[in-house]
């Protein structure tokens, strides 16, 4: 079967979609088309709930910051942690 979409079309469609705050249900076919052509979410990854598909917002999340860690909780429970710094300033620690 071939797929509808290029890469780069389902990328602008997932800039475009995250842009207007999307609804869980638009997030869950956000994911599949991302998913079905090996689209990386990256930066989209934390604007939305992995457990519940919202779209992270003030009136339903809490962001802390916490050793490096951005650290979103949900209101559904679910908390997800990112790591903030780029991962060359993890290459540059000593090895033993
Ligand atoms: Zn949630």
């Amino acid at each position: 079967m071939k797929n509808k979409f290029s890469k780069k079309e389902i990328e602008d469609k997932i800039k475009q979609a995250f842009s207007l705050n999307p609804s869980k249900t638009q997030i869950r076919k956000i994911k599949s088309l991302a998913m079905s052509k090996n689209v990386k979410l990256n930066e989209y990854k934390n604007k939305f709930c992995k457990k519940c598909l919202s779209c992270f917002d003030s009136n339903n999340s809490k962001i802390r910051i916490r050793n490096r860690f951005k650290i979103i909780k949900c209101d559904c429970g679910n908390i997800q942690r990112y790591i903030l710094r780029p991962r060359q300033d993890l290459n540059l620690r000593p090895r033993h």
